[in-house]
């Protein structure tokens, strides 16, 4: 699966009691369609939405797997 440049990432770990505090890594996935019951996260998992806790900003221990497939930053604007 491609991303594009408008898909929005977020990001989100396990609930607390969902998994053990080791296996509550953030990851980061694109927003599902509305009503959809599970998420895949960058690295490949599928985790059920009802599972997830959802951040606002990064906290924790992030997901190694995801960050090597997280996108860079924007290119530099040019005027030229
Ligand atoms: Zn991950």
């Amino acid at each position: 699966m491609s991303r594009t440049d408008e898909e929005i990432l977020l990001l989100g770990r396990l609930r607390p009691g969902a998994a053990r505090e080791a296996h509550r890594t953030v990851h980061l996935f694109v927003l599902p369609p509305q009503g959809a019951s599970c998420v895949t996260t960058l690295c490949g998992l599928c985790l059920r939405c009802a599972d997830l806790q959802l951040l606002a900003e990064p906290a924790g221990m992030p997901c190694e797997g995801c960050l090597v497939g997280a996108p860079g930053p924007p290119p530099p604007h040019r005027d030229d």
